[in-house]
């Protein structure tokens, strides 16, 4: 915890399960009810700042600046469309970073010391989430070495438990050696479909295996959800109504609610 900001990192080394959405919409749902979230992308991608309409001429301070040590995540900070959301957004310039700081002995401490550090985002957030790269590179290391919690999207599908042990296996890495703190969030099943079998299979399997980490809230699959990148807005800003969007929302109130059983523990 710093200065009451509970900083979540989403991970997962597989692509498209639903990793960039879920920053995007958790963090919108989040500002929605109240906090002052920041939006960390640390995927070279670049899709949750796209998503949240920033343009790539417009990013002239981004986490690559934060993570060579330029600049501070305050000044690196840009405000988007949804009130109380800001996104510090990343660059193809991310590519190049994990060579630049190899050398580095604090590589893998370069955003817990841009968060934590005397230049730190103090008072300025309640909720920090950092949209990682579908791999278990440098940045997502970094990104773990800095947070509270891992929030890990499961896409429901049928190798959704694949690859879940190696995610795990770097957390407790990261536990035994730079972060004992880090907690496992949860994990949000995405992209579930009902009219699928093998969907609620894997929804029982993915419960059984790993319980009460699971979030209660499924995330459906839903073309709006997929439709507002494209139009550089969250989903909930895009259709407030749809499915997706009434499901972000209420993971959000599940985190909150999970927030406050962690610290009253
Ligand atoms: P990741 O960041 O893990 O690579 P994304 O969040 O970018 O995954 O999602 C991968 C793709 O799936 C994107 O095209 C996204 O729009 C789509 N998608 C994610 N969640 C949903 C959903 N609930 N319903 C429909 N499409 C989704
Ligand atoms: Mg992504």
């Amino acid at each position: 915890m710093l200065g009451g900001a509970r900083i979540i990192t989403i991970a997962n080394q597989k692509g498209g399960v639903g990793k960039t959405t879920t920053a995007i919409n958790l963090a919108t749902a989040l500002a929605a009810i109240g906090e002052r979230v920041l939006i960390i992308d640390l995927d070279p991608q670049g899709n949750a700042s796209t998503g949240l309409g920033i343009d790539r001429k417009d990013r002239d301070l981004s986490s690559y600046d934060v993570l060579v040590g330029n600049v501070s995540v305050v000044e690196a900070a840009m405000k988007t469309a949804v009130p109380q959301l800001s996104v510090v957004a990343s660059t193809m310039d991310l590519l190049g970073v994990e060579m630049e700081i190899a050398g580095a002995p604090d590589r893998a401490l370069r955003l817990r010391k841009a968060l934590h550090g005397p230049k730190s985002i103090s008072g300025d957030y309640s909720y920090v989430l950092i949209d990682c790269p579908p791999s278990l590179n440098l940045l997502t290391v970094n990104a773990m070495a800095a947070a509270d919690s891992v929030l890990v999207p499961l896409q429901c599908e049928f190798f959704a438990l694949e690859g879940l042990s190696q995610l795990l296996e770097t957390i407790s890495e990261v536990q035994a050696s730079i972060n004992p703190d880090l907690e496992i969030q949860g994990i949000v099943l995405t992209m579930y479909d009902g009219r699928n079998n093998l969907a609620n299979q894997v929804v029982e399997d993915v419960r059984l295996h790993m319980g009460e980490k699971v979030y209660q809230t499924v995330i459906p699959r839903n073309v709006r959800v997929s439709e507002a990148p494209s139009y550089g807005k969250p989903a909930i800003l895009y259709d407030l109504k749809c499915s997706g969007s009434q499901a972000y929302l209420q993971l959000a109130s599940e985190v909150i609610r999970r927030e406050r059983q962690l610290r009253a523990a």
